[in-house]
């Protein structure tokens, strides 16, 4: 009897020890947003099993004990981003013939333009060049402004996938790119958010209807995860959830209502969208 009431706190001890989510960002761990009945709810993707999480996604997250199949939840977009910040023009064979910028060409789409993997990118009714942009994207995980290159890494939370949906009559004749960048549905993100990933070296893919139309290693970003971070905290504090889609690879095509759009990024998954007609 005594042997058990002193081990006691050791087993509590060992149940709690594995409850608790490391810290620290160098652990790979995949972090999922999905919908469970009316909830929305954070978890850790463990193959085909989500471990629901509790707290905030960016200071000390626990998890609850709970668990749920992928098969069985609605995934949405990993994060809920304040302002969403996006690099144009950062890999040499999307530039082809022109020059590279001696600077990060910063430009701006919205909050509202996100949407997770499996839901439509609407086609506006009056939209005829509708492009996909495969790219990576930086998740922010603490407060940044003015923080060095050498510095910024301890900024990034992780990456995601993102699609830089692009309308490029409109980007090509309005004022600025605000509709052809941010409007409803341009920004799908996900399926997770990854810690721990080398992602200055990853593989990115895109596929239209399967076939593969943009691959590109992360490496051959011409401005890269450290100079985007810094140089955007120059400007614009970042805060934990902000996102920085960081710029494609190659060429983009158009869509059409019907077409599947995947992109996918080594070691996060594969972000995936039907393009839809506007009703
Ligand atoms: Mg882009």
């Amino acid at each position: 009897m005594h042997r058990y009431v002193r081990s006691l706190p050791i087993a509590l001890f060992l149940v709690l020890a594995t409850m608790v989510i490391p810290a620290r960002a160098q652990q790979i761990v995949k972090y999922v947003r999905y919908a469970e009945g009316n909830s929305i709810r954070l978890g850790m993707l463990s193959g085909d099993t989500i471990r629901q999480v509790s707290g905030d996604l960016f200071a000390s997250p626990q998890l609850t004990g709970k668990t749920v199949l992928l098969s069985q939840a609605k995934l949405l977009a990993p994060v809920t981003p304040k302002k969403v910040i996006a690099v144009g023009l950062n890999y040499q064979t999307h530039l082809g013939e022109r020059s590279a910028a001696t600077y990060p060409g910063l430009f701006a789409k919205l909050p509202t333009s996100i949407i997770g993997t499996e839901a439509d990118i609407v086609y506006p009714s009056d939209a005829h060049n509708l492009h996909y942009e495969g790219e990576m994207v930086v998740v922010i995980g603490k407060r940044a402004s003015h923080v060095s290159e050498a510095d910024a890494k301890q900024y990034v939370f992780g990456v995601t996938v993102g699609n830089d949906v692009s309308e490029r009559d409109w980007q090509r004749s309005d004022l600025q790119w605000f509709r052809a960048k941010a409007s409803d549905t341009f920004g799908p993100l996900g399926p997770a958010v990854v810690t721990g990933l080398d992602y200055d070296d990853l593989l990115l893919e895109t596929r239209l209807n399967g076939e593969v139309v943009q691959s590109q290693r992360t490496r051959d970003l011409i401005f890269g995860v450290a100079v985007i971070v810094s140089y955007v905290s120059r400007y614009v504090t970042l805060e934990p959830g902000d996102i920085i889609y960081t710029g494609t690879p190659g060429t983009t095509k158009p869509m059409k209502p019907g077409d599947i759009v995947e992109v996918e990024l080594e070691g996060v998954g594969v972000l995936r969208n039907r393009v839809a007609a506007a009703q």
